[in-house]
C-alpha cells in the first residue's frame, strides 16, 4: 500500500496514574500505585503499541491524545520513550494534532520541553474552578495560582494551542462565584475552553456524601451558567462547536472531533475503548491482567467486549454525536453513508422535535435548538432505534 492511500486513525493513550483522587472522580485511575508500578505498566503500554506493528502499516494518525488519569504525573523522560516507541511503530501524519492531558502542580519547564520535543502541540489543562473553595471539595491537588503558573510555563515552553477544562453545577457554586472562574480563565486567553457540567457518578465520594447533593446548584441555576457561558465566549470570539466546546478560529479539538464524527480510533491502555476494523472492544480494565498479559499476545488477549457495530449501531452514534455539534446533522453525508435519507429513517422524531422548537433545519443540516439543548439528553434518546426496525432489511 502506498504512502498516500494510508486510512486516517485517531490514536489514544491512558496514563491511568494521579497524585490524589479527586472526589467526584469515576475515570479509571489509581492514585495509590507505586512506581515500580507505573514502570512495568509503561514497559507493558509500550509492548502494546508494538504489537500493531505490521498492520500499523495501512494507516496514518491524524491525531494522538494521552489521557488519563494524569499523563503529566509521569516522572521526566517517560512519555519521550513512550513517543519513541509510538514513532516506531506508527505513522503520524506531519502536522497532526498531538495532545496531552496536564494536570496544574505537575508540570515542570523540563517536562514540557519533553513534549515539545515528542511533537506534542496541544495542552489540555484541568483547571475546573478558580475559586479555593470549590477546588477543596473537588479533592483537586492544585490550586489557582498553581494552575497560573503552570499555563504560564507552557506558553514560554512554546505551546500555542491550550484548553482549559472548567465544571459548573458544583456543590456551593453560585452564578458569581462560576463567573469568576470563566473571568480569570478569559484573562489568560486560551485556544480552547471546555464547560462541561458535574455529573454525580455512584461510588465517588460525592455520590455517598449526602451534603454534597444539598449543596448543588438548581437544575435552573446551573442551565443559567451554561447559557452564560455560550453568550459571554460567542461575544468574545469562542465560537461553540459542541454543546460543552468552545474554540478560537481553527483550534477546535480534532481528535474530539474524530470521534464525534465516525473515524476509526484505537486505544491504547488500560481500560482504553476502540473502535476500529469494523469492531468496538475495551483492553481489560484490571491492572493485574494488563501487566501480566504474555508479549506474544498482546494486543489481542488485552481485548473485552468485542462485538461488531452495526447499522443501526452507526446510524444511532451519527446522530448521538452530530446532535451535539452546533453544525449539526447533515442530510447529504446521512444518505451518502447509509443510502437513506433522515426523514426515512427518522422522520416523525423529527417532525415532533421540529414542531416543538427543539430541533431546527438550516442549509440541509439539523441542529439542535437553543431550548432543545437544555433537553438534549432526552432528546437524543429518541434517536435509539428500535431492533425491531431491522425487518426492513437495512437496518442490521
Ligand atoms: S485528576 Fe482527573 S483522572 Fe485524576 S482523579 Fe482527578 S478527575 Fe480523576
Amino acid at each position: 500500500m502506498g504512502k498516500l492511500d494510508k486510512k486516517e486513525i485517531s490514536l489514544y493513550i491512558h496514563i491511568p496514574f494521579c497524585i490524589r483522587k479527586c472526589n467526584y472522580c469515576d475515570f479509571l485511575s489509581f492514585s495509590d500505585c507505586p512506581m515500580e508500578a507505573q514502570k512495568a505498566y509503561m514497559d507493558k503500554l509500550m509492548q502494546e503499541i508494538e504489537g500493531y506493528s505490521g498492520i500499523a502499516e495501512e494507516y496514518q494518525a491524524v491525531s494522538v491524545f494521552l489521557g488519563g488519569g494524569t499523563p503529566s504525573c509521569l516522572p521526566e523522560g517517560w512519555i519521550e520513550q513512550l513517543f519513541h516507541k509510538l514513532y516506531s511503530v506508527w505513522t503520524v501524519k506531519q502536522g497532526a494534532e498531538i495532545t496531552i492531558e496536564c494536570n496544574p502542580g505537575t508540570l515542570t519547564y523540563r517536562k514540557l520541553a519533553e513534549y515539545r520535543t515528542c511533537g506534542i502541540n496541544r495542552l489540555s489543562l484541568g483547571l475546573q474552578s478558580g475559586n479555593a473553595e470549590e477546588l477543596k471539595r473537588l479533592g483537586r491537588i492544585h490550586n489557582y495560582e498553581q494552575f497560573v503558573a503552570n499555563y504560564l510555563l507552557a506558553r514560554e515552553a512554546g505551546f500555542q494551542n491550550i484548553n482549559v477544562d472548567i465544571m459548573l453545577g458544583l456543590p456551593g457554586q453560585s452564578q458569581s462565584t462560576y463567573g469568576k472562574t470563566l473571568a480569570r480563565v478569559l484573562e489568560l486567553k486560551p485556544e480552547h475552553i471546555s464547560a462541561y457540567s458535574l455529573s454525580i457518578e455512584a461510588g465517588t465520594p460525592f455520590a455517598e456524601d449526602k451534603t454534597i447533593m444539598e449543596q448543588l446548584p438548581s437544575e435552573q441555576a446551573e442551565r443559567n451558567m451554561y447559557h452564560y457561558t455560550r453568550r459571554l465566549l460567542n461575544s468574545l470570539g469562542y465560537e461553540q462547536y459542541e454543546i460543552s466546546n468552545f474554540a478560537r478560529k481553527g483550534y477546535a479539538c480534532l481528535h474530539n472531533l474524530g470521534y464525534w464524527t465516525g473515524r476509526e480510533y484505537l486505544g491504547f491502555g488500560l481500560g482504553a475503548s476502540s473502535d476500529w476494523q469494523g469492531y468496538r472492544f475495551e483492553n481489560t480494565r484490571d491492572m493485574q491482567e494488563y501487566l501480566t498479559e504474555r508479549k506474544e499476545t498482546i494486543p489481542e488477549a488485552l481485548w473485552r467486549n468485542r462485538i461488531p457495530v452495526t447499522e443501526r449501531n452507526r446510524m444511532e452514534e451519527f446522530m448521538f454525536l452530530g446532535l451535539r455539534l452546533t453544525d449539526g446533522v447533515s442530510d447529504t453525508e446521512f444518505i451518502r453513508r447509509f443510502h437513506r435519507s433522515l426523514e426515512e429513517v427518522y422522520g416523525a422524531v423529527i417532525r415532533s422535535y421540529v414542531d416543538m422548537g427543539f430541533l431546527v433545519w438550516k442549509n440541509g443540516n439539523l441542529r439542535l435548538e437553543d431550548r432543545g439543548i437544555d433537553v438534549s439528553n432526552q432528546i437524543l434518546a429518541d434517536f435509539l432505534l428500535e431492533p425491531e426496525e431491522k425487518t426492513d432489511g437495512i437496518l442490521m
